[in-house]
């Protein structure tokens, strides 16, 4: 029997021991396809939900994607930052297991259904946090980004991490990169290794901050739709890739965009790639 409000009290040591014999007690085999691999450290517990803390300021309410065995949960629940936190789980073995965490915490909704369909549904609440499910952690932030989150605290895959921050002509640059980049500021905040995780993934993961800087509307909608096209011609100069994805050929002759058509598209900044949609965006409510 777990006492949950203890569960932020406890050393690394006894974290772990404690989640693995809350895992065998339900009979639960942690699943690979659905990328259940629980943060046991608590100071990286801690620190996640310290972080959520400090930039959560007065925030009613905090969606957790991915709550699992609910370790996560329990360390946020206890700093009382928010006067809700909706923890969604899409596999419903862990049902048993939040369902007793509710009953210690007074503050925590559990939402048993894929982040996938719920985050969208979801309305007034401005904090998003979560080790994110690694297999559709692009579909997430995603998600996040069309989302009412002013800001969110989010652990992925370290090369996600990597791409989120990458700059213009780097291996990592491409469409989720100008996507997140022009919906948030974001800061990488560290690195996890994996050997603070159970059971251990191949690969070490970072914490993420992501604070809004444009609310999704009509123009990331063109974005999105523009970048998905280009960015499928990563290595292509601008002026063949363009051509391949509107149809608008007034648009060569614009004076502004002269010294983008002789760019590779990875080569384009955000800010570049913002000002062509901007142009497209005017060109066309003039056709
Ligand atoms: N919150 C725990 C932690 O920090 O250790 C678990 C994180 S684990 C990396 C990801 C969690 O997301 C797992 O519990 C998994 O079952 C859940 N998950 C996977 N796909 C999901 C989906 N589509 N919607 C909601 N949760 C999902």
């Amino acid at each position: 029997m777990v006492e949950w409000e203890t569960i932020p009290l406890l050393s690394e040591k006894n974290l772990r021991a404690v989640i693995r014999n809350l895992l065998s007690d339900e009979g639960i085999k942690p699943r690979k396809k659905l990328s259940q691999s629980f943060l046991v450290d608590a100071n990286e517990l801690r620190f996640i939900a310290d972080n959520v803390g400090s930039v959560a300021k007065e925030s009613r309410c905090i969606v957790e994607i991915g709550a699992g065995v609910g370790n996560l949960t329990a360390f946020l629940a206890s700093l009382n930052i928010a006067k809700e936190i909706i923890a969604i789980e899409v596999d419903s073995r862990f049902a048993k297991i939040l369902k007793k965490m509710q009953e210690a915490f007074s503050n925590i909704d559990v939402i048993i259904g894929d982040a996938r369909e719920v985050l969208p549904s979801i309305r007034g609440c401005e904090v998003v946090v979560g080790n994110l499910p690694y297999h559709i952690a692009s579909t997430l932030l995603v998600l996040i980004a069309k989302s009412m989150a002013k800001v969110a605290v989010v652990m992925v895959q370290k090369e996600v991490a990597e791409r989120l921050i990458a700059k213009e002509g780097s291996k990592r640059y491409g469409k989720l990169t100008v996507f997140m980049q022009h919906h948030f500021n974001i800061e990488y905040i560290k690195t996890v290794p994996s050997y603070k995780f159970y059971p251990r993934p191949k690969v070490d993961s970072a914490i993420i901050l992501l604070q809004r800087r444009k609310e999704f509307d009509k123009f990331s909608e063109l974005l999105e739709h523009l970048i998905r096209c280009l960015f499928s011609y990563r290595k292509k100069i601008l002026g063949k890739a363009i051509k391949k994805c509107v149809n608008i050929p007034q648009l060569y002759a614009l004076e502004g965009l002269q010294s983008l058509w002789r760019k590779r598209v990875y080569q384009l900044s955000v800010k570049e790639l913002e000002e062509l949609v901007y142009t497209i965006a005017k060109q066309e409510t003039k056709n």
